[in-house]
């Protein structure tokens, strides 16, 4: 990707090195937090709540960490190529979705990025570095520890800087579909379900969605990637496949405990966003898949 030299986003709030007071350190896995809130924003449950009756992430109590925890909201600091990169990244999801609100008569309004290490205190809950990148709803904000792109390369064998903007877009259209009240519509549909399963189901095709929308973005800024990029994407969707996640950690396939995806599907979808460079082409909810 060609990203030196280039603006980077004014978004981006930088916690790394931020003490969170209280409790312990609670590590579950990457992606765990994403499911968390995945079934929270399905279910209408508080993501707080529910994370706090799994166990996976502590409460955030006035005796613990304050819940407005917050650092100043600026460009990433200078010297530091990763977060930069990050910032460039950022700034053109910015680009990109300022451009297609507008299309439709629309405002965009730009998420902030929270660079964190550790543990962190959101809206949603205190987090530690182990569950991967997420978006919190009730905050707006994408938490990313980039620690975890270490583990993306070593544990997923999905290197490379256009694996990482995926997951930064990713993140970002987790945001996209907030704004547009698909979240919500998801949500209300899963009040009406009848089973856990096809709460699961109505998971996978909102996280499907946030793929596509990461291929609109890639899409969008084609002339910034470099020949082997986009396979980098896919490389990188395909490795956090539920059926590849669920091999790896259980030894067997579950699909209808799937919350994000096989890795064909996810796959499928960023493909489709690349290629067609639209958000009315991630239709994930109609269709049998
Ligand atoms: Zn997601």
């Amino acid at each position: 990707m060609r990203w030196e030299g280039r603006e980077g986003s004014s978004n981006i709030e930088d916690r790394r090195g931020m003490r969170v007071p209280g409790g312990r350190g609670t590590g579950f896995g990457c992606i765990g937090l994403l499911v968390v809130l995945g079934i929270s924003l399905l279910t209408g449950a508080d993501p707080r709540q529910l994370l706090g009756l799994l166990g996976l992430v502590e409460q955030v109590t006035s005796q613990q960490a304050p819940v407005a925890q917050q650092a100043p909201v600026g460009q990433a600091p200078a010297g530091d190529p990763q977060a930069q990169f990050i910032g460039v990244v950022l700034k053109d999801t910015e680009t990109t979705w300022n451009t297609i609100f507008q299309r439709s008569g629309r405002r965009y309004s730009e998420p902030t990025l929270v660079l964190f290490d550790g543990r962190v205190a959101s809206s949603c809950g205190l987090a530690s570095a182990a569950v991967g990148p997420f978006y919190c709803p009730l905050d707006g904000k994408v938490y990313l520890d980039l620690a975890f792109f270490r583990e993306l390369d070593r544990r997923f064998g999905a290197p490379g800087d256009f694996a990482q903007a995926y997951v930064v877009a990713h993140e970002v259209g987790h945001h996209v579909q907030n704004l547009l009240g698909l979240s919500d519509q998801v949500q209300a549909a899963q009040q009406r379900a009848r089973s856990q399963e096809q709460a699961n189901a109505l998971s996978v095709r909102l996280e499907l969605q946030a793929d596509c929308f990461a291929g609109v973005y890639g899409h969008f800024n084609q002339k910034t990637l470099d020949p082997g990029d986009v396979e980098e994407g896919l490389r990188a969707a395909a490795a956090i496949g539920d059926d590849m996640i669920q091999k790896q950690s259980q030894g067997y396939v579950a699909p209808e405990s799937w919350t994000h995806g096989s890795s064909q599907m996810r796959v499928r979808w960023l493909k489709q966003g690349l290629t067609a460079g639209d958000p009315s082409a991630c239709d994930t909810f109609k269709g049998r898949e």
